[in-house]
């Protein structure tokens, strides 16, 4: 398979090049989209447009078992630093999460998989998704909007990849359990009275119930969560007042919450309420809204499996390494609680210059795209056969 997909290497490049010069923001993938549909349709797939507002899925095959492949196709609101013959030409947009790889790497696994004249029978849905980096005014990514239009009905396991920068072309990790977290967003204000800075004993200062909230906060992971449990609350924004003396009415105040588990999401939750309640204590108030975002990705330990020995098989268990897990988000997590599913992390890294990802000189290896077609296509027709060999 690894052979199969190095022959279409020329291909592979040409496609992500292309995405890559043209990016296009979340819900906007309306030129990546089009060239998707075109492709598949060429290959002699089932295709509908549209789902989820601007994914593409290809269907081949019929009947069951349903394995979904899903690609992400949009791009940061990033000027691109890099001098590269395939640049982007859309000023202030970049693929620099790899998406652009992810849609090639889709593309060729649905030109391998339809090709394949022995394929096991079942259905290969391919999901190519909008807007992973980015909500809409509902507060909806493109997994969940391809979910609400049934893009995922009737689909027994899905996969997906991400291009990981620190892994070296070739490698892949991969692990069972979980790999991004949940991720939630407090909005809070914290309200006293104002006074003039010279009576502060006129006032109820809202920054100084600040400061104690701010302890509080600090203490949930410290002192409430479970240490064996993951968690993080970080403070990313407050504001307050204008001047030098004049004590303010109140106070803004926003962070992330990250967990992994539902319960400790809960918690979390629930801690974050009682911290900002120490402001009553002080004579203030508080108003307190927590925006729930994208679940916690969990790795069904049965997919992983099946994707763990494929790549063995394909590239060697050296080249096969447990994933970094880290408090990131990925909005494949919606479509992992339709069905079991798995992510992998393909390592596109270059060379030693780092190239981070959401960067503007984000770039990876092309080398890798071969890869993870031939994981893809290998794996799909190991998961339609049910089988791990
Ligand atoms: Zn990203
Ligand atoms: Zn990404």
């Amino acid at each position: 398979m690894l052979e199969k997909a190095r022959k279409i290497q020329e291909q592979l490049v040409a496609w992500r090049r292309d995405f890559h010069m043209h990016p296009e923001l979340g819900f906007q993938e309306h030129r990546t989209a089009k060239i998707v549909a075109e492709t598949l349709e060429e290959m002699g797939l089932r295709v509908e447009t549209g789902v989820g507002i601007t994914g593409v899925v290809g269907y081949l095959g019929e009947g069951s078992p349903v394995v979904g492949i899903r690609a992400d196709m949009d791009a940061l609101p990033l000027q691109e630093a890099n001098h590269i013959p395939y640049a982007s030409q859309n000023p202030g947009v970049m693929h620099a999460c790899g998406h652009d790889a992810h849609t090639a790497i889709l593309l060729g696994t649905a030109r391998l998989l339809s090709e394949m004249p022995d394929r096991p029978p079942g259905e290969v849905r391919f999901l190519f998704q909008p807007s992973e980096e980015e909500w809409d005014e509902e507060l909806k990514s493109g997994a969940t909007r391809m979910i609400d239009d049934g893009a995922l009905e009737g689909v027994d396991s899905v996969i997906a990849l991400h291009v990981d920068d620190d892994v070296p072309a070739g490698q892949i990790e991969v692990d069972e359990g979980y790999g991004s977290a949940a991720v939630d967003a407090f909005i809070a204000t914290i309200t006293g009275q104002g006074a003039h800075g010279a009576y502060p004993h006129e006032s109820v200062d809202p920054t100084f119930i600040l400061a104690q909230v701010i302890n509080a906060i600090h203490g949930i992971r410290a002192r409430r969560v479970n240490p064996i449990r993951s968690a993080v609350i970080s403070i990313g924004a407050i504001h307050a007042g204008k001047t030098t003396n004049v004590i303010p009415e109140e106070v803004e105040i926003m962070g992330t919450i990250r967990s992994f588990d539902d319960e400790t999401r809960a918690q979390l939750s629930e801690e974050l309420e009682k911290a900002f309640a120490v402001s009553r204590a002080f004579g203030g108030d508080y108003t307190l809204t927590i925006e729930r975002g994208f679940p916690g990705m969990y790795n069904d330990p049965a997919v992983v499996k099946i994707i763990h020995q494929t790549a063995v098989d394909l590239l060697g268990a050296d080249a096969v390494k447990p994933g970094e897990v880290g408090m990131g988000a990925e909005d494949f997590s919606y479509m992992m609680q339709k069905a079991p599913g798995a992510m992998f992390g393909l390592g596109v890294k270059i060379d030693e210059t780092p190239r981070p990802s959401h960067s503007p000189t984000f770039d990876l290896n092309e080398e890798a795209l071969p890869v993870g077609v031939a994981i893809f296509a290998e794996a799909a027709c190991r998961l339609l056969k049910g089988t791990g060999g």
